[in-house]
């Protein structure tokens, strides 16, 4: 199913105030750039804002997505609505002259066209500069939405020809959403929400199984620390050190232990609703009554501290040694 206007105005408030407003005001630009990172829904908007443009039963400036038209989009076989995309690496001169031939003919359901290029920086060079004779002829009927996560490797005689929509970034609560929505569990998903911002790299995370076994090693150091603190260093030496072996991987996994003393701050401070570890709840929340805030503060100075040194190149054994004995102070 695809996007509504509502849905998308959730995660980009600003870009879809102003396609409402274009659309209202009759202000509709010959041709758009949409640029954002991954994940950020411009691709969704360039088909809702293709199906504003196309859709029968128009309410307002939100397309009905029942009409013919919504469905063909939907189903991208709409006579007048083109997409394209990368062929391998790239796309080539030979797409844009496809679709500037198929342009010359008249629309085919009615006198408008429109074209979506996905990865448009990914354009060769003779694609992008067929594409810039396209753009400088544009006839009435004819609306362009191009697609980056580059803009500054787009031509700028192709940039200056267009309106340049900013995608934002998403926000932890969106990413973690979107997580959800393509079936990780809630205690992952806003775990990794917190840990990266790019969607891809979230999923391949979320795949690997290295990143199941270390969050089980982090939720396991902070039982330990908690339930038998004398065998901590026991566990660091023999579970810890070789999996968190490399230090890319003992900043992921001191990132995770900081979000989950996080956690235990914000049960302590009544902040419920911020929990990432959200299956170790009950656990975090016996936790919290047994220490006090001050302790938890000190706790998360520690482990910042770690993570100094990670960056001026400490032993690894020596600073999970040094951050184990902090994190057992009483
Ligand atoms: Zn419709």
């Amino acid at each position: 199913m695809s996007k509504t206007w509502d849905q998308l105005e959730q995660i980009q408030p600003n870009v879809m105030k102003m396609l409402k407003n274009s659309l209202l005001k009759n202000r509709v630009a010959h041709a758009y750039i949409f640029e954002g990172g991954k994940g950020t829904g411009k691709k969704d908007a360039a088909f809702l804002f293709a199906k504003s443009i196309f859709c029968l039963h128009l309410q307002e400036y939100k397309p009905c997505h029942t009409c013919i038209n919504c469905r063909r989009i939907d189903s991208s076989n709409h006579p007048d609505v083109h997409y394209i995309e990368p062929d391998g690496l790239s796309i080539k001169k030979e797409q844009i002259q496809h679709l500037q031939s198929e342009f010359t003919k008249t629309g085919l359901e009615s006198n408008r066209k429109l074209y979506i290029i996905e990865q448009a920086d990914k354009m060769t060079v003779n694609a992008a500069n067929s594409l810039l004779k396209f753009l400088e002829e544009p006839s009435s009927g004819t609306y362009a939405v191009l697609l980056t996560e580059h803009v500054h490797k787009l031509l700028n005689t192709i940039v200056s020809r267009c309106q340049i929509i900013s995608f934002r970034s998403l926000t932890p609560d969106d990413l973690r959403d979107k997580l959800m929505e393509q079936g990780v569990s809630q205690a992952f998903a806003s775990l990794l929400a917190q840990l990266t911002n790019d969607l891809e790299e979230t999923m391949r995370l979320y795949k690997d199984e290295w990143f199941g076994l270390a969050r089980k090693l982090v939720i396991q150091l902070n039982e330990t620390l908690a339930t038998r603190p004398q065998q901590s260093l026991l566990l660091i030496h023999e579970k810890w050190m070789q999996h968190f072996s490399e230090k890319g991987q003992m900043e992921l996994g001191l990132n995770m232990l900081l979000m989950l003393y996080r956690d235990l701050l914000s049960i302590q401070l009544e902040q419920e609703d911020t929990v990432v570890f959200t299956d170790r709840f009950e656990f975090l929340k016996q936790q919290a009554l047994q220490i006090t805030q001050k302790k938890t503060i000190r706790d998360l100075e520690a482990i910042l501290k770690a993570k100094n040194k990670l960056n001026s190149n400490m032993n690894l054994q020596l600073l999970m040694e040094q951050l184990v004995l902090d994190l057992q102070e009483g």
